[in-house]
């Protein structure tokens, strides 16, 4: 398998229970750390893409996976245990193929989502599928009233490249165990991370034929058709913004329901009575992690005005001592970014920041000691308010902006003003206060004084244009039911 050689295997789509050859072909899977080229995956086109929708169609009209809990129960426990199994190999996949670092992956990069799989068995071995509503006589007709949830039916899943296995396995797990079936189209930055699910399903569980279906693709195109055809019920995205617009607007003419899950630019606010070094120390900490690629990061740290410049040195000598390094190091924090695009996208917006009046209180390029490998330097942007370009867009890079505030109710609008509403952490030397703050926030998670928000039974999504829904938790698992209100004459 792909993942036991990192570089000489081709790997396989995964349709109707087979792995197989993509009719494009095959494209490049590469590191990173070292633009090395790992191997290839299978390049899928329309037709590999119809023969997966059409097999997730069949799986679900025609078996009974949607009314097998315990079948479907025992599946995501073969799978996870199999991922368990298999767990060095796929450490050595995402380190190579993502530059996630090593540290990362005893956490959300590997291990914790596939712990994760736990909390989806569980939900739906203990789920309650109906609930009896009683007697009653609506327009005096006596009437037994149930209501039943029920799986949705096909679900087609795109995810993104920075946190593959956490996000393939949140739209898997759930989708699965709630009772879909499931088209599976990764990012063509990282094929194999999900490609390896395909084997490992293929090599290890029962999932019936067609139940799951892995379809890697250079096209993004290919992945558009899930949004498009009338056979899929449902998608469930996670990306950037401005393709979940797409994706809705594709999924508005068989109106299928469509969840989101889109970029942030979230806020650490600091107020007056919190220590101050304490806390631009962690949020720089947090803003370096994985080279800054993570949705809910926060990028834009807000601090009282009269500590400003404190404040940017604090944060400066924590993320200017955190310099980009090779993941496969136990100790790095900051790996390279995904692809040499993203590396100049994040380039355009350091360059924005000066053109705007900002400056650098670290960093502000691609590190001198590193000619290979798509690394950027952790940045302090200061100088600049609000409004500017690197303060109002996801940059998703490893780049913070410090930004003055004059007390809670101008860092509460600061917070508040940006078009996305994902995250955000609050941090005071008074507990309620904090709190009071936080509830003031238009995000969907929020870390009060170090809290974290991050665990499989915690409802996780943005207000705003951060998208549409809730992943993991309850919440999440019911993302992927349908209601059904049954109605009996009673006698
Ligand atoms: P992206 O939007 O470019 O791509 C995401 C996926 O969508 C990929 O699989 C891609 O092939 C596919 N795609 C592209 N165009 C499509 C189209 N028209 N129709 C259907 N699918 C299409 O995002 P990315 O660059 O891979 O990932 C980074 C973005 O993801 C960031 O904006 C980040 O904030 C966001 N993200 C959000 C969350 C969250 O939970 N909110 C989590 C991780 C990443």
């Amino acid at each position: 398998m792909c993942m036991a050689l990192l570089g000489s295997a081709e790997s396989r789509l995964f349709i109707d229970g087979t792995l197989s050859a993509g009719h494009a072909g095959t494209f490049p899977t590469v590191n990173p750390a070292t633009e090395e080229v790992l191997g290839v995956a299978a390049d899928a086109d329309a037709a590999d893409m119809d023969a997966a929708i059409g097999a997730a169609r069949r799986a679900f009209d025609d078996t009974d996976w949607s009314t097998d809990v315990e079948l479907r129960v025992r599946c995501i426990r073969q799978l996870q245990q199999a991922m368990r199994d298999h767990v060095e190999e796929l450490r050595a996949l995402t380190i190579a193929e993502v530059g996630a670092p090593r540290m990362l992956t005893s956490a959300a990069q590997l291990e914790g989502p596939v712990a994760d799989l736990s909390f989806c068995a569980d939900t739906a071995e203990n789920y309650q599928w109906t609930t009896d509503l009683g007697i009653a006589s609506p327009m005096g007709m006596k009437t037994h009233r149930t209501v039943a949830r029920e799986a949705i039916g096909v679900v087609g899943a795109i995810t993104p490249w920075n946190f593959p296995h956490q996000i393939n396995l949140a739209k898997i797990g759930p989708a699965l165990a709630a009772g879909n079936t499931l088209v599976l189209k990764p990012a063509p930055d990282t094929p194999w991370a999900a490609a390896v699910l395909g084997e490992l399903i293929a090599e290890h569980t029962e999932f019936p034929a067609g139940v799951v279906n892995v379809v890697t693709s250079s096209d993004h195109g290919v992945g558009a058709l899930l949004s498009t055809d009338p056979r899929v019920d449902m998608v469930s995205f996670t990306g950037s913004t401005s393709t979940g617009r797409a994706v809705m607007s594709d999924g508005a003419a068989t109106l299928k329901k469509v969840f989101l899950e889109l970029g942030g630019k979230s806020a650490f606010l600091v107020l007056d009575d919190a220590d101050l070094a304490g806390a631009c120390a962690m949020s720089a900490f947090t803003a370096a992690m994985h080279a800054g690629q993570g949705c809910a990061i926060t990028t834009r740290l807000v601090v009282p005005r009269a500590r400003y410049d404190e404040a940017v040195e604090a944060a400066a000598a924590t993320m200017g001592g955190l310099k980009p390094g090779d993941p496969n190091d136990s100790g790095t924090i900051c790996g390279p970014v995904i692809s040499a695009r993203q590396r100049d996208r994040i380039q355009g917006y350091l360059d924005s920041a000066i053109v705007d009046g900002g400056r650098f209180a670290c960093g502000g390029g691609r590190p001198a000691d590193r000619d290979r490998g798509f690394f950027i330097e952790p940045t302090v942007i200061a100088g600049l308010d609000n409004d500017a370009k690197v303060a109002q867009e996801e940059i998703f890079g490893p780049v913070l902006t410090v930004i003055a505030h004059d007390g809670d109710d101008d860092a509460v609008r600061i917070a508040n003003d940006s078009p996305y509403g994902l995250s955000g952490t609050v941090f005071s030397g008074d507990d309620e206060r904090a709190a009071r703050i936080a509830a003031r926030l238009r995000v969907g998670t929020v870390n009060v004084n170090g809290g974290v928000w991050y665990s499989a039974d915690m409802p996780f999504g943005g207000y705003k244009q951060s998208g549409i829904g809730r992943e993991m938790g309850l919440a999440g698992f019911e993302e992927y039911l349908e209601t059904k209100a049954i109605a009996t004459l009673a006698n």
